[in-house]
């Protein structure tokens, strides 16, 4: 049994004849930090409450340990699912102090004791030394540790957390996933993140939940994902990619695409339908290279430069072309390269 259980939970709003959460079915497992990815809309903050106790699902199953928090007959309240939350603004009080703050959440211990695990917790996200200060006299990033701080004080089975990067501009937020990352490890907390950016994503999960319109599309680690797509919608919301169509060879082994005939890799031939004749073919831009002289001719349309790489637009000549779309490829920047080039 996994730690978190999630069975077909399922949400509809009432006027929406489309559910924001589809028959969901995830197994977690403890210590394990899960992200759950997707464009707004799809259903992230949803199943996050639905977790969490603020909304209750149409039906499905949720058990977190070994207490069933949602069962077709009964719900168990918010306050009592051992869970901390850590919300997108921070949600800290201005006028309490950073101790007072952390031990806000612990209202059933004694004064000493939430003290004692304030300071503790605060020792963890490395900011003891700013306990008697006040949420405006610290930095964005450091407000976000108070806020995971106060969030893991009650000692929660989990933490949930709805878009935690989002107020933190693009220096700071690479240091805080690095940062989260570390602390939700030392803690040993099973951690479920909820997110659009797939860099956050990868950054700081274990595994990674992709979502469409409520409905789950895969779930890996960040490695796999990347590397085998489950679908269309997978390769083009994970990282950038090309989609050629092709196909399938009559002996099952080979795919005939524009640009060529590909040989199938052994682990793919077992996800293939056969009777699916045809399929899509994803490369990524990193995946192809330019030169000189080679099989396939096309003309570059535009150049990116990114500083680590350029982004090359590239469509290829009539015999080879792959739809209308034009290709992407990264080049390396000691490339020579210009538009029109061929
Ligand atoms: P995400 O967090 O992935 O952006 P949400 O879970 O917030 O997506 O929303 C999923 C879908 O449910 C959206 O279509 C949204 O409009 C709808 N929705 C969310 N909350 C409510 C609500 N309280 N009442 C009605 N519809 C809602
Ligand atoms: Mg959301």
């Amino acid at each position: 049994m996994s730690f978190i259980e999630i069975d077909r939970m399922t949400k509809f709003f009432t006027g929406s004849l489309k559910p924001a959460v589809d028959s969901m079915q995830l197994n977690i497992e403890k210590g394990e930090i899960i992200t759950l990815l997707g464009p707004s809309g799809c259903g992230k903050t949803t199943t996050l409450r639905m977790i969490a106790g603020f909304e209750q699902p149409s039906s499905g199953r949720i058990s977190i340990g070994d207490q069933e928090v949602v069962t077709d007959d009964y719900s168990v309240p918010p306050e009592k699912r051992g869970i901390g939350m850590v919300f997108q603004d921070y949600a800290l009080f201005p006028h309490m102090s950073i101790l007072k703050n952390v031990m806000f959440g612990l209202n059933k211990w004694s004064t000493r004791a939430k003290k004692k695990r304030a300071q503790e917790v605060l020792e963890l996200v490395g900011l003891a030394e700013y306990a008697d200060r006040y949420p405006t006299q610290l930095s964005g990033g450091q407000q976000q540790r108070i806020a995971l701080a106060r969030a893991l004080a009650p000692e929660p089975h989990v933490v949930l957390m709805d878009e935690p990067f989002s107020n933190l501009d693009a220096g700071l937020r690479e240091k805080m996933r690095f940062e989260i990352m570390g602390i939700l490890k030392k803690a040993n907390v099973t951690a479920i993140m909820v997110t659009h950016d797939q860099k956050d994503a990868f950054a700081v999960s274990d595994r990674v939940v992709v979502m469409n319109e409520g409905v789950i599309q895969q779930i890996a680690e960040p490695r796999e994902m990347y590397r085998c797509p489950k679908n269309c919608f997978v390769a083009q919301f994970v990282g950038k990619t090309n989609l050629l169509s092709g196909v399938m060879d009559d002996d099952l082994q080979h795919i005939n695409t524009q640009i060529g005939r590909v040989c199938l890799p052994e682990q793919w031939k077992e996800d293939l339908e056969s009777e699916s004749s045809s399929v899509k073919l994803s490369i990524r831009p990193e995946g192809c290279r330019l030169a000189e002289e080679g099989e396939y001719r096309g003309t570059v349309e535009h150049v990116t430069y990114s500083g680590e790489f350029q982004e090359l637009s590239v469509r290829l000549q009539a015999d080879h072309a792959v739809s209308n779309e034009p290709m992407v490829i990264y080049a390396p920047v000691e490339q020579d390269i210009e538009i029109g080039t061929t």
